[in-house]
């Protein structure tokens, strides 16, 4: 007697698009075409579990032994079945006991001119009570960078504030230094800003434009949302103003594409409109959306009923990116294009970020935080650039979330994809960065099925798209 079969539930999910079965592998997060065999397999043992090799090989009959044996096989192998011997652990039961460290974010002012009311940031100060990083602390950072990860191929350096522009004279000897050190090193740098814009001027978008700066502006679409929330200390619209100043940048900005970051809050939900004034009025390469749930401004979080629409416009505007792909145009949304890259690249994510991980951010103190998101804020520090990082308590945290044991995340299908979610979400929420963020998980593996749909009507239609526009990124 062979041994008793059963299906993986949590391996597998089927999707049918333009009526073709497609099996998702959730532990590969790959994409298969279903062969009639294997979905027949499948049904059987949906049906009847625990069934031996020889009664499926006795119930198909429309196919040889062999066939039968060997599609059984196949399926052991990729775990969608189970004889009884242990699964491979999941990739999230693993422990962090390395940084791979290759990229830091300094906060290098807690200021900013703006006083945007949804704004998250805790240590968030006026311009003139600002706490700037000095160079010390930032040149400690880059050395700690090194240090703890002399081997990566290339290092990242991000600015963030408050406003970063609002400590220029910083960032520029940052970045005078951090060329001189990686070239000793022969290892490239990047750098990397996201600002309100209202501080550039053509002096000084040239300026980021020779160093090769990657920039996101903070907009938040046409004047009439924009200016709901993104408004001067004195409580005054700024669309008018970034827009210019928007519109200064791309027109000289050469060096990379530029993105539009959009903050989706409460009563703002129009995400083809926002698309539609940022990618084809305004000119920016691409426009991703960051839909606010837990914000630690309650009142400005996105309700139940707005979230939905939220999704219902995002798959809007997936469809047109969709339609786009087919012509071979890319529109840049950038939360598609994110979802198929990760598809196209089977990613398996262990955890939902490199927070803590590839990436820690420092606060102008010099303390080091999970991400930009934290610095500030009541979450103890992990230690700090002065004396090192505190890899136990880091580990610690980190393995707390890898581990999804009695989480449920634990059988989600799309466990690899989102890992549980947004650590400062979940703070924001539940004062505990390490609970999964459960509030708008339907919405999230509904919104990965279109994803799917998406990515295997471009393979079968234009493959070439993803040559041209998904894979080329990786060698960035
Ligand atoms: S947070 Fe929700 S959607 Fe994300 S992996 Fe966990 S259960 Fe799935
Ligand atoms: S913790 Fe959240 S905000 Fe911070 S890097 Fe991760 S996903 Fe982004």
């Amino acid at each position: 007697m062979g041994a008793q079969l059963n299906l993986v539930e949590q391996n597998l999910h089927l999707v049918e698009v333009s009526s073709k079965q497609l099996l998702f592998h959730i532990p590969s997060s790959s994409l298969f075409e279903l062969d009639g065999l294997t979905k027949q397999v499948i049904d059987l043992l949906r049906l009847r579990p625990q069934q031996t090799a020889e009664q499926l090989i006795g119930e198909l009959s429309g196919f040889t032994e062999q066939q039968v044996s060997e599609t059984i096989r196949e399926m052991v192998a990729l775990e969608l079945i189970s004889d009884g011997s242990p699964l491979t652990a999941e990739i999230g039961l693993k422990k962090v006991t390395e940084f791979p460290l290759n990229t830091v974010v300094l906060n290098v002012n807690t200021g900013c001119n703006l006083s945007c009311s949804y704004c998250y940031k805790e240590d968030l100060d006026k311009p003139s009570a600002g706490k700037k990083m000095d160079f010390i602390t930032a040149k400690q950072s880059v050395e700690m960078l090194i240090e703890e990860s002399p081997n990566e191929e290339r290092y990242n350096i991000v600015f963030f504030g408050g406003e970063p522009l609002s400590n220029l004279s910083l960032i520029k000897q940052v970045v005078a230094f951090a060329e001189a050190r990686f070239a000793d090193l022969g290892k490239p740098v990047d750098f990397t800003m996201t600002t309100n814009a209202t501080l550039l001027t053509e002096e000084i978008v040239d300026w980021l434009n020779q160093h090769r700066f990657g920039i996101s502006i903070s907009m938040d679409g046409p004047k009439a949302i924009h200016d709901k929330n993104r408004i001067t200390v004195g409580g005054q619209g700024t669309y008018d103003v970034v827009s210019r100043k928007a519109q200064m940048l791309l027109s000289r900005y050469r060096s990379r594409p530029v993105g539009a970051r959009v903050t989706l809050t409460k009563g703002i939900t129009d995400v083809e409109r926002i698309w539609d004034h940022l990618f084809n009025e305004l000119g920016f390469s691409e426009v991703g959306f960051a839909p606010v749930t837990s914000g630690d401004v309650s009142y400005f979080n996105l309700s139940d009923e707005e979230l939905v629409d939220v999704f219902t416009n995002m798959k809007a505007l997936g469809q047109k990116y969709l339609t786009a792909a087919l012509e071979h145009r890319n529109i840049g949304f950038s939360n598609m294009h994110q979802l198929i890259t990760d598809i196209h690249e089977g990613n398996k994510k262990a955890l939902p970020c490199g927070a803590g991980v590839a990436m820690l951010a420092v606060d102008h103190e010099g303390g080091l935080n999970l991400c930009h998101r934290f610095t500030g804020s009541d979450l103890d520090t992990f230690g700090d650039v002065q004396t090192g990082i505190d890899k136990s308590r880091l580990g610690e945290f980190l393995d707390q979330r890898l581990d999804r044991s009695n989480t449920g995340c634990e059988s989600c299908r799309i466990r690899n994809l989102c890992s549980g979610g947004c650590y400062h979400e979940s703070y924001a929420r539940f004062e505990d960065p390490t609970q999964p963020v459960y509030h708008y998980c339907e919405l999230l593996r509904d919104w990965v099925d279109f994803g799917i749909e998406v990515y295997s009507r471009i393979m079968a239609e234009n493959p070439a798209f993803i040559d041209s526009y998904i894979s080329p990124r990786r060698a960035h």
